[in-house]
C-alpha cells in the first residue's frame, strides 16, 4: 500500500489506544498496551502463544505469560544479537514440541529477529512488542547469521503482523542506550530522503520518524520517565522502520553492516557513530534531498548538524570508543567498497578510508 495512508490515518480505538492502518499490519500504540496480547491473539485466530526475549528481559516475557495464563504455550528467552541460527533451531524445537500457533516477541532488535526467524521457517503470525527504537517490527527484511556469516532476506511472511508500542516499557531502556538506538532510527530515515526508490510518500513518513526523534530524544534524555516523550520516540520509530522496510539503503547501512558483521562492533552504537560521516558524505551529491534534515536540526548542513546533535545528546562519536582498532580501518575500507551498491555519491576506496578515519577518531564529519 502507499505508505501516505500509514502516516495519516490513526483512529482511536474505544479502549483508548491509537491505531495506525498499515496495510496487512496492525499498529496499536498506548500506555499499557502490552495488556491486550490476549485481545490481538484472538484477532489472529490464535490460542497458544510462544513468548520469545532476550535472557535480560525474561520478566517482561513472564508478565505476558502470567496475563495470558492457558493462552501461553511457553516462554524462549536465549534470543541473541544477529539471530545465530542455531538459537533459531533450538526455539523451533520448542515450538513444535508445544504447538503454538503464534509468536509474542517483546524485546529490541534481537528478539524480533528471532521472531522474524521462526516465521520465516513456520508461517506463524508474531505480535511484536519493541522495547527500543531499532524498527525492526516494521519490516520483512530478516538478517541471521551462521558459522559467523551475517546473511539477509526480504520476505512477506517475515514482517510481523501485528505491532504493540507500549512506551511504559521503553522507560527502562537505560539512557545511554535510548540515544544510540533513537540514532540508529534516525539513519532509516535519513537513508531513506535520497533512495532512488523513494515517493513522496516515504519523505513524508522519514521526515515525521526525523522529527520524532530530533524533538523526543532531547525530552527523553532530559527526562526518562517521560511516557508522553517516550511515546513520541516510539512513533518515531515506527515511522523510521517503516521506510527502512519500503526502500533501499546505501552507505550508511553497508558501512555499519560491515563493521558489525566483520569487527563485531556493537548495532546501535555504530549506528550513531556513522550517521553524521555518511550523511556529509551524500550530501556532497544529495544536498536537496538532505534538506529536511538541515531544516529540522536549525539550517546547519546535514552531516555537522547530525554531528553536533549526537553531540549534545552525549552519544559516542568515535569508532575507536567502540573497540575498533586503527589497524583495521584499512580492512574496513576494503570490505565496504568491494561490492558495488547505489549510493548518491561516488564511493571510491579512498573517500571511505578517509570518512572511516574522521569516524575513528570522533573528528568533525568531511564535508
Ligand atoms: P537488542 O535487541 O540487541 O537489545 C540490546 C539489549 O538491550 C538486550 O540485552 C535487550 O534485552 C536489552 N533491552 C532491550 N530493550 C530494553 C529496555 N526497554 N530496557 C532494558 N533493556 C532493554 O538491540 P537493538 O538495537 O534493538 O537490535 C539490534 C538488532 O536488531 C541487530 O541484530 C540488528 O541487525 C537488528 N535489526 C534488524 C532490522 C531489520 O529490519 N531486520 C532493523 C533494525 C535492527
Amino acid at each position: 500500500m502507499d505508505a501516505g495512508q500509514s502516516d495519516t490515518t490513526n483512529p482511536v480505538e474505544a479502549d483508548g489506544f491509537h491505531v495506525a492502518a498499515d496495510g496487512p499490519v496492525r499498529v496499536v500504540f498506548g500506555p499499557g498496551v502490552r495488556g491486550t496480547v490476549d485481545a490481538e491473539m484472538r484477532r489472529l485466530g490464535a490460542t497458544r502463544a510462544l513468548i520469545l526475549t532476550t535472557p535480560q528481559q525474561e520478566a517482561e516475557g513472564r508478565d505476558i505469560a502470567d496475563r495470558l495464563g492457558g493462552r501461553a504455550a511457553g516462554l524462549f528467552t536465549g534470543a541473541a544479537m544477529h539471530t545465530p541460527v542455531e538459537v533459531t533451531e533450538t526455539a523451533l524445537d520448542l515450538l513444535r514440541t508445544l504447538r503454538a500457533d503464534c509468536l509474542v516477541a517483546i524485546g529490541g532488535g534481537s528478539t524480533t529477529g528471532l521472531g522474524k526467524a521462526l516465521a520465516y521457517r513456520t508461517d506463524l503470525p508474531q505480535i511484536v512488542i519493541p522495547t527500543t527504537y531499532a524498527g525492526s517490527e516494521a519490516t520483512p527484511i530478516l538478517g541471521q547469521t551462521e558459522d559467523g556469516v551475517k546473511t539477509t532476506l526480504s520476505d512477506p511472511k517475515v514482517l510481523p503482523e501485528t505491532i504493540l508500542y507500549d512506551p511504559e516499557l521503553v522507560l527502562t531502556l537505560p539512557v545511554a542506550m535510548t540515544v544510540t538506538s533513537g540514532l540508529n532510527a534516525m539513519a532509516h530515515a535519513a537513508e531513506a530522503l535520497y533512495s532512488p526508490d523513494r515517493t513522496d510518500a516515504s519523505d513524508r513518513l522519514a521526515v515525521e520518524g526525523l522529527q520524532a526523534f530530533v524533538n523526543g530524544l532531547p525530552a527523553v534524555v532530559a527526562a526518562p520517565g517521560d511516557v508522553t516523550a517516550r511515546a513520541a520516540t516510539q512513533r518515531g520509530a515506527w515511522a523510521c522502520g517503516t521506510v527502512l522496510g519500503r526502500v533501499g539503503m546505501a552507505l550508511h547501512h553497508k558501512i555499519c553492516h560491515t563493521l558489525g558483521g566483520a569487527f563485531g562492533l556493537p548495532h546501535a552504537e555504530t549506528h550513531a557513530v556513522i550517521l553524521p560521516h555518511a550523511i556529509a558524505y551524500n550530501a556532497r551529491s544529495a544536498e536537496a534531498e538532505l534538506r529536511p534534515i538541515s531544516r529540522l536540526l536549525g539550517g546547519e548542513a546535514a552531516g555537522p548538524a547530525l554531528h553536533r546533535f549526537a553531540a549534545g545528546l552525549g552519544a559516542p562519536l568515535a569508532l575507536r570508543d567502540l573497540g575498533l582498532a586503527e589497524a583495521d580501518l584499512d580492512r574496513a575500507a576494503d570490505l565496504a567498497t568491494t561490492k558495488p551498491y547505489p549510493n548518491p555519491h561516488p564511493v571510491t576506496r579512498g573517500d571511505i578510508r578517509a570518512l572511516l578515519q574522521a569516524a575513528w577518531a570522533g573528528d568533525e564529519p568531511i564535508r
